[in-house]
């Protein structure tokens, strides 16, 4: 079925490629420890809390990178610094499968009431950590637990990246601006939501994060589907962000791997990398949506 464009108008501008109606990002965001012990330091001491992260790069990794071959889709994974020092050969084993590579933080850190010096570390530590065990420079950028100021912007293009997918405020991507001066440096985001994050759907992590009852997986994958078709029939982006400690348990994965395979039978439906829509939408003639901090009159 077409996109309807009656009733359903894009942003100006905005297209998909010929063929596509919407597109889909399944990603991953490979938190492990550091989620944990960037929010949390104390539990460093916890071997509970540290092994339940641990279950990610452990286990659940190798699971889901067999589940996206048998999908034979390439997708990409968003890795912390840390994680990528402290656990290699498993961060190197999603590059080295077809997968796209994207910033996710250094310890995951929050860049909620930071100041500029102490966030461009966190970048530049990052981006560090990825060159030296990766060897590669991402172009993505996703801000751990989606906390964003409104200088991050500016920072990101500023490192050179292409793209970000943190922010909620559309149902398509669009060309991020970083300064009301004209000309400025531009990025892409690709926007994301709370109802497509496996975080708050089944993670239970007592006196931490919780997520009670716990989700049943083929409840939440129904719940995704019917997210996904509605953002199909408005011709957007489904970004579902999953964390492997999180989705890649036995049933999860089973869950996510029927929603995934729900997805790549929908016609004009586009499985991409964020890499992919990104460049895509660079090629638009897009206005730059600048992002200011909200005025309250006295
Ligand atoms: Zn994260």
């Amino acid at each position: 079925m077409p996109h309807d464009d009656t009733r359903h108008p894009l942003p100006p501008g905005f297209r998909w490629p010929d063929g596509v109606r919407a597109a889909a990002l399944f990603s991953f965001d490979v938190d492990a420890e550091a989620v944990m012990l960037g929010d949390h330091p104390e539990t460093g001491r916890h071997l509970d809390v540290i092994g339940h992260q641990r279950y990610g790069p452990k286990v659940a990794v190798p699971r889901i990178l067999r589940m996206l071959d048998r999908l034979r889709l390439r997708t990409t994974f968003f890795v912390p610094g840390w994680v990528a020092e402290t656990w290699p050969d498993v961060v190197r084993s999603v590059r080295d499968a077809g997968h796209e590579i994207g910033h996710h933080g250094y310890l995951h850190e929050s860049v909620r009431g930071v100041d500029e010096e102490t966030e461009i570390g966190y970048l530049r530590r990052g981006l560090a950590a990825l060159d030296e065990v990766l060897g590669l420079r991402p172009t993505g950028y996703r801000a751990p637990s989606w906390d964003m100021n409104f200088r991050t912007p500016a920072l990101l293009a500023r490192e050179g990246f292409r793209y970000d997918s943190a922010l909620m405020d559309s149902d398509h991507p669009y060309r991020l601006a970083t300064s009301a001066e004209p000309g400025s440096p531009t990025l892409i985001e690709l926007p994301v939501h709370w109802s497509l994050d496996d975080w708050n759907r089944y993670n239970y992590l007592p006196g931490f994060t919780s997520s009670s009852p716990i989700g049943r997986p083929s409840e939440v994958c129904a719940a995704w589907a019917e997210e996904l078709d509605a953002i199909v029939e408005v011709g957007g982006l489904y970004a579902l962000t999953m964390h492997p400690c999180v989705s890649g348990r036995p049933a999860r994965a089973a869950a996510a791997e029927r929603l995934i395979e729900r997805a790549a039978a929908i016609d004009g439906l586009w499985l991409a990398t964020g890499d992919e829509l990104a460049a895509w939408v660079e090629t638009l003639d897009l206005p730059p949506v600048l992002h200011e901090p909200p005025v309250i009159r006295p």
